[in-house]
Protein backbone atom coordinates (compact mmCIF):
# COMPACT_ATOMS: atom_id res chain seq x y z
CA UNK A 1 0.00 0.00 0.00
CA UNK A 2 1.06 3.41 -0.81
CA UNK A 3 1.09 5.46 2.23
CA UNK A 4 2.48 9.48 1.21
CA UNK A 5 5.05 11.46 3.55
CA UNK A 6 4.73 14.77 3.85
CA UNK A 7 7.67 17.17 4.80
CA UNK A 8 8.14 19.84 7.13
CA UNK A 9 10.19 21.97 8.92
CA UNK A 10 9.80 23.84 12.52
CA UNK A 11 12.38 26.00 13.62
CA UNK A 12 14.50 24.88 10.31
CA UNK A 13 14.31 21.29 11.23
CA UNK A 14 12.69 19.34 9.15
CA UNK A 15 10.46 16.41 9.78
CA UNK A 16 9.04 14.00 7.57
CA UNK A 17 5.31 13.06 8.47
CA UNK A 18 4.22 9.69 7.52
CA UNK A 19 0.53 10.03 7.05
CA UNK A 20 -1.52 6.82 7.96
CA UNK A 21 -5.02 9.04 8.02
CA UNK A 22 -4.27 9.59 4.40
CA UNK A 23 -4.11 5.70 3.94
CA UNK A 24 -6.30 2.29 4.38
CA UNK A 25 -8.90 1.97 2.73
CA UNK A 26 -11.51 3.78 4.95
CA UNK A 27 -10.05 2.29 7.75
CA UNK A 28 -8.28 4.92 8.95
CA UNK A 29 -4.52 4.71 10.34
CA UNK A 30 -2.94 2.32 12.29
CA UNK A 31 -5.72 0.15 12.74
CA UNK A 32 -5.96 -1.16 8.99
CA UNK A 33 -2.70 -2.62 10.14
CA UNK A 34 -3.66 -3.77 13.03
CA UNK A 35 -6.78 -5.66 11.97
CA UNK A 36 -5.29 -7.08 8.44
CA UNK A 37 -4.32 -10.33 9.59
CA UNK A 38 -7.21 -10.77 12.32
CA UNK A 39 -9.28 -10.07 9.42
CA UNK A 40 -7.44 -13.03 7.71
CA UNK A 41 -7.09 -15.46 10.27
CA UNK A 42 -11.12 -15.27 11.21
CA UNK A 43 -12.28 -15.72 7.55
CA UNK A 44 -9.69 -18.65 7.58
CA UNK A 45 -11.02 -19.73 10.46
CA UNK A 46 -14.67 -19.80 8.86
CA UNK A 47 -15.36 -17.42 11.85
CA UNK A 48 -18.60 -15.30 11.16
CA UNK A 49 -18.62 -12.72 13.78
CA UNK A 50 -15.91 -10.56 15.50
CA UNK A 51 -16.29 -9.13 19.12
CA UNK A 52 -14.08 -6.95 20.38
CA UNK A 53 -14.14 -4.34 23.60
CA UNK A 54 -13.67 -0.57 23.85
CA UNK A 55 -14.78 2.83 25.01
CA UNK A 56 -17.79 4.59 23.13
CA UNK A 57 -15.53 7.03 21.64
CA UNK A 58 -12.67 4.21 20.51
CA UNK A 59 -11.07 4.56 17.11
CA UNK A 60 -10.80 0.36 17.81
CA UNK A 61 -14.58 -0.22 17.77
CA UNK A 62 -15.31 2.30 15.02
CA UNK A 63 -12.58 0.21 12.46
CA UNK A 64 -13.91 -2.78 14.10
CA UNK A 65 -17.26 -1.88 12.61
CA UNK A 66 -15.72 -1.27 9.32
CA UNK A 67 -13.75 -3.42 8.66
CA UNK A 68 -16.64 -6.32 9.63
CA UNK A 69 -19.37 -5.07 7.04
CA UNK A 70 -15.96 -4.60 4.59
CA UNK A 71 -15.09 -8.65 5.47
CA UNK A 72 -19.21 -9.47 5.47
CA UNK A 73 -18.40 -10.42 9.15
CA UNK A 74 -20.90 -10.13 12.12
CA UNK A 75 -19.59 -7.46 14.65
CA UNK A 76 -19.97 -7.14 18.32
CA UNK A 77 -19.08 -4.52 20.21
CA UNK A 78 -18.60 -4.67 23.81
CA UNK A 79 -18.73 -1.35 25.23
CA UNK A 80 -17.81 0.31 28.64
CA UNK A 81 -20.11 2.13 30.54
CA UNK A 82 -23.45 3.06 29.21
CA UNK A 83 -25.35 3.72 26.00
CA UNK A 84 -25.51 6.71 24.54
CA UNK A 85 -27.77 7.51 21.45
CA UNK A 86 -26.16 11.02 20.42
CA UNK A 87 -22.76 9.80 21.15
CA UNK A 88 -21.57 10.00 17.08
CA UNK A 89 -18.93 6.78 17.38
CA UNK A 90 -21.53 4.66 18.42
CA UNK A 91 -24.34 5.92 15.83
CA UNK A 92 -21.42 5.12 13.20
CA UNK A 93 -20.47 1.25 14.58
CA UNK A 94 -24.27 0.87 14.31
CA UNK A 95 -25.00 2.54 11.20
CA UNK A 96 -22.01 -0.21 10.56
CA UNK A 97 -24.30 -2.97 11.58
CA UNK A 98 -22.27 -3.58 15.06
CA UNK A 99 -24.00 -5.45 17.83
CA UNK A 100 -23.79 -3.12 21.40
CA UNK A 101 -23.58 -4.50 24.71
CA UNK A 102 -22.78 -2.15 27.37
CA UNK A 103 -21.06 -2.91 31.08
CA UNK A 104 -20.64 -1.55 33.99
CA UNK A 105 -16.66 -0.08 34.25
CA UNK A 106 -15.98 -2.43 36.94
CA UNK A 107 -17.42 -5.32 35.31
CA UNK A 108 -15.39 -4.02 32.46
CA UNK A 109 -12.04 -4.82 33.96
CA UNK A 110 -13.07 -9.00 33.88
CA UNK A 111 -12.80 -8.41 30.00
CA UNK A 112 -9.79 -10.75 29.52
CA UNK A 113 -11.26 -13.94 32.14
CA UNK A 114 -12.21 -16.97 30.39
CA UNK A 115 -15.14 -17.03 32.53
CA UNK A 116 -16.55 -13.88 31.39
CA UNK A 117 -15.75 -14.92 27.65
CA UNK A 118 -17.62 -17.67 28.04
CA UNK A 119 -20.39 -15.50 29.74
CA UNK A 120 -20.85 -13.72 26.24
CA UNK A 121 -20.15 -16.99 23.95
CA UNK A 122 -23.26 -17.97 25.33
CA UNK A 123 -24.98 -15.31 24.72
CA UNK A 124 -23.34 -14.02 21.21
CA UNK A 125 -22.28 -17.86 19.93
CA UNK A 126 -19.02 -18.24 18.24
CA UNK A 127 -16.94 -15.46 17.90
CA UNK A 128 -13.49 -14.03 16.85
CA UNK A 129 -12.08 -12.27 19.87
CA UNK A 130 -10.41 -9.26 19.11
CA UNK A 131 -8.57 -7.80 22.38
CA UNK A 132 -9.43 -3.80 23.62
CA UNK A 133 -7.69 -1.76 21.38
CA UNK A 134 -6.77 -4.38 19.00
CA UNK A 135 -3.52 -5.96 20.27
CA UNK A 136 -2.29 -8.97 19.38
CA UNK A 137 0.49 -10.85 18.02
CA UNK A 138 -1.08 -10.67 14.59
CA UNK A 139 -1.66 -6.88 14.94
CA UNK A 140 1.73 -6.86 15.54
CA UNK A 141 2.74 -8.10 12.81
CA UNK A 142 0.20 -6.00 10.44
CA UNK A 143 2.21 -3.00 12.10
CA UNK A 144 5.75 -4.49 11.13
CA UNK A 145 4.58 -3.38 7.51
CA UNK A 146 3.53 0.26 8.34
CA UNK A 147 7.26 1.21 6.94
CA UNK A 148 7.58 -1.52 4.16
CA UNK A 149 7.78 0.80 1.05
CA UNK A 150 9.65 3.95 3.00
CA UNK A 151 12.44 4.64 1.00
CA UNK A 152 14.10 7.31 3.18
CA UNK A 153 16.40 6.24 6.13
CA UNK A 154 15.77 8.20 9.43
CA UNK A 155 17.41 8.79 12.35
CA UNK A 156 14.51 8.74 14.40
CA UNK A 157 10.89 7.89 14.37
CA UNK A 158 8.24 8.85 16.67
CA UNK A 159 4.58 7.87 16.90
CA UNK A 160 2.07 7.59 19.78
CA UNK A 161 1.87 4.88 21.83
CA UNK A 162 -1.84 3.65 23.30
CA UNK A 163 -1.51 -0.16 24.23
CA UNK A 164 1.56 -0.59 22.34
CA UNK A 165 0.53 -2.32 19.86
CA UNK A 166 1.58 -0.39 16.80
CA UNK A 167 5.61 0.57 18.99
CA UNK A 168 5.91 -3.04 19.05
CA UNK A 169 5.36 -3.46 15.11
CA UNK A 170 7.44 -0.51 14.14
CA UNK A 171 10.07 -2.10 16.11
CA UNK A 172 9.54 -5.33 14.40
CA UNK A 173 9.99 -4.03 10.92
CA UNK A 174 12.70 -5.79 9.58
CA UNK A 175 16.37 -4.14 8.94
CA UNK A 176 14.96 -0.86 10.49
CA UNK A 177 17.91 1.09 12.02
CA UNK A 178 16.33 3.85 13.62
CA UNK A 179 15.62 4.93 17.35
CA UNK A 180 12.13 4.74 18.15
CA UNK A 181 9.94 6.06 20.40
CA UNK A 182 6.70 5.91 21.68
CA UNK A 183 4.67 9.10 23.25
CA UNK A 184 2.30 7.65 25.66
CA UNK A 185 -1.25 9.44 25.60
CA UNK A 186 -1.70 7.60 29.07
CA UNK A 187 -1.06 8.83 32.44
CA UNK A 188 0.50 6.35 34.91
CA UNK A 189 1.60 3.72 31.81
CA UNK A 190 3.90 2.14 33.80
CA UNK A 191 3.91 -1.15 32.32
CA UNK A 192 3.58 -0.37 29.25
CA UNK A 193 7.16 -1.00 28.75
CA UNK A 194 7.28 -4.81 29.67
CA UNK A 195 4.05 -5.20 26.99
CA UNK A 196 5.86 -3.97 24.32
CA UNK A 197 8.29 -6.36 25.03
CA UNK A 198 5.99 -9.24 25.29
CA UNK A 199 4.64 -8.31 21.94
CA UNK A 200 8.27 -7.98 20.31
CA UNK A 201 11.18 -9.71 22.68
CA UNK A 202 13.58 -10.53 19.83
CA UNK A 203 14.19 -6.85 18.39
CA UNK A 204 17.31 -5.63 17.46
CA UNK A 205 15.65 -1.35 17.57
CA UNK A 206 16.74 0.90 20.24
CA UNK A 207 13.45 1.62 21.32
CA UNK A 208 11.83 3.73 24.68
CA UNK A 209 8.55 5.38 25.67
CA UNK A 210 8.63 8.60 26.35
CA UNK A 211 5.90 9.55 29.22
CA UNK A 212 6.19 13.35 29.59
CA UNK A 213 3.45 13.70 26.77
CA UNK A 214 0.09 12.59 28.38
CA UNK A 215 -1.09 15.71 29.38
CA UNK A 216 -2.93 14.64 32.03
CA UNK A 217 -4.38 11.50 30.38
CA UNK A 218 -6.28 9.45 28.54
CA UNK A 219 -8.64 12.23 25.51
CA UNK A 220 -8.21 14.32 28.48
CA UNK A 221 -9.21 17.73 27.43
CA UNK A 222 -6.29 20.78 27.59
CA UNK A 223 -6.72 24.05 25.60
CA UNK A 224 -2.95 23.75 25.46
CA UNK A 225 -3.21 20.84 23.17
CA UNK A 226 -6.32 22.43 21.40
CA UNK A 227 -4.28 25.44 20.87
CA UNK A 228 -1.55 23.74 19.49
CA UNK A 229 -3.29 21.30 17.18
CA UNK A 230 -4.94 24.57 15.90
CA UNK A 231 -1.90 26.28 15.02
CA UNK A 232 -0.53 23.02 13.65
CA UNK A 233 -2.92 22.69 11.34
CA UNK A 234 -3.16 26.46 10.26
CA UNK A 235 1.09 26.43 9.73
CA UNK A 236 1.00 22.83 8.11
CA UNK A 237 -2.29 22.06 6.60
CA UNK A 238 -2.37 18.78 8.58
CA UNK A 239 -4.77 18.04 11.33
CA UNK A 240 -3.63 15.86 14.01
CA UNK A 241 -6.21 13.73 16.12
CA UNK A 242 -6.63 14.83 19.71
CA UNK A 243 -6.49 11.74 21.45
CA UNK A 244 -3.01 10.30 19.62
CA UNK A 245 -1.29 12.51 17.09
CA UNK A 246 -1.41 16.11 18.48
CA UNK A 247 0.33 14.80 21.62
CA UNK A 248 3.02 13.11 19.48
CA UNK A 249 3.60 16.45 17.50
CA UNK A 250 3.10 18.44 19.97
CA UNK A 251 6.19 16.54 21.98
CA UNK A 252 8.24 16.12 18.86
CA UNK A 253 8.01 19.93 17.81
CA UNK A 254 8.63 20.71 22.01
CA UNK A 255 11.47 18.42 21.81
CA UNK A 256 13.17 20.33 19.13
CA UNK A 257 12.22 23.74 20.64
CA UNK A 258 14.55 22.53 23.97
CA UNK A 259 17.32 21.02 21.31
CA UNK A 260 16.40 17.52 22.62
CA UNK A 261 16.49 16.66 18.77
CA UNK A 262 19.04 18.08 16.85
CA UNK A 263 19.57 19.16 13.67
CA UNK A 264 22.26 16.41 12.32
CA UNK A 265 19.45 13.87 13.15
CA UNK A 266 16.60 13.13 10.12
CA UNK A 267 13.25 12.82 11.56
CA UNK A 268 10.34 10.83 10.93
CA UNK A 269 6.74 11.24 12.97
CA UNK A 270 3.96 8.84 12.10
CA UNK A 271 0.22 10.14 11.85
CA UNK A 272 -1.78 7.66 13.05
CA UNK A 273 -5.21 8.33 11.73
CA UNK A 274 -7.94 8.86 14.41
CA UNK A 275 -9.40 11.88 13.04
CA UNK A 276 -12.89 10.16 13.54
CA UNK A 277 -11.93 11.20 17.36
CA UNK A 278 -12.93 14.64 16.35
CA UNK A 279 -16.68 13.76 16.11
CA UNK A 280 -16.76 12.48 19.81
CA UNK A 281 -14.35 15.31 20.73
CA UNK A 282 -16.66 18.11 19.80
CA UNK A 283 -19.52 16.05 21.00
CA UNK A 284 -18.01 15.40 24.61
CA UNK A 285 -16.82 19.10 24.48
CA UNK A 286 -20.22 20.38 23.62
CA UNK A 287 -21.86 18.34 26.30
CA UNK A 288 -19.20 19.74 28.75
CA UNK A 289 -20.17 22.82 28.06
CA UNK A 290 -23.72 22.09 28.28
CA UNK A 291 -23.32 20.51 31.71
CA UNK A 292 -21.75 23.62 32.82
CA UNK A 293 -24.05 25.90 32.10
CA UNK A 294 -27.16 23.82 33.84
CA UNK A 295 -24.72 24.02 36.73
CA UNK A 296 -24.50 27.86 36.28
CA UNK A 297 -28.63 27.70 36.47
CA UNK A 298 -28.86 25.98 39.08
C1 LIG B 1 -5.28 3.15 18.35
C2 LIG B 1 -4.42 4.30 17.98
C3 LIG B 1 -3.10 4.43 18.44
C4 LIG B 1 -2.50 3.53 19.47
O1 LIG B 1 -2.08 2.31 19.01
P1 LIG B 1 -1.61 1.20 20.07
O2 LIG B 1 -1.29 0.04 19.22
O3 LIG B 1 -2.80 0.93 20.97
O4 LIG B 1 -0.49 1.72 20.85
C5 LIG B 1 -2.34 5.52 17.98
N1 LIG B 1 -2.86 6.42 17.15
C6 LIG B 1 -4.12 6.34 16.71
C7 LIG B 1 -4.64 7.42 15.83
C8 LIG B 1 -4.95 5.29 17.11
O5 LIG B 1 -6.22 5.24 16.68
Amino acid sequence: MHIPVSHIAYKEQPVDILRLDMAGDGISGNKYFKLKYNLEAALENNFSALLTFGGAFSNHLHAVALAGKTAGLRTIGIVRGEDDPLNPTLQFVRQQGMHLYFISRQHYTQKNSASFLNELREIFGDFYLLPEGGTSDLAVKGCSEILADMEDVYDEIYCATGTGGMLAGIISTPGLQSYVTGISVLKGSGSLDKEVKKLAPHVNVKWQINNNYHMGGYAKYSSELMQFIQWFRTEYNILPDPVYTGKVFYAVLDMISKGLITKDKKILMIHSGGLQGWDGWNYRCADKMRQELSGIKQ
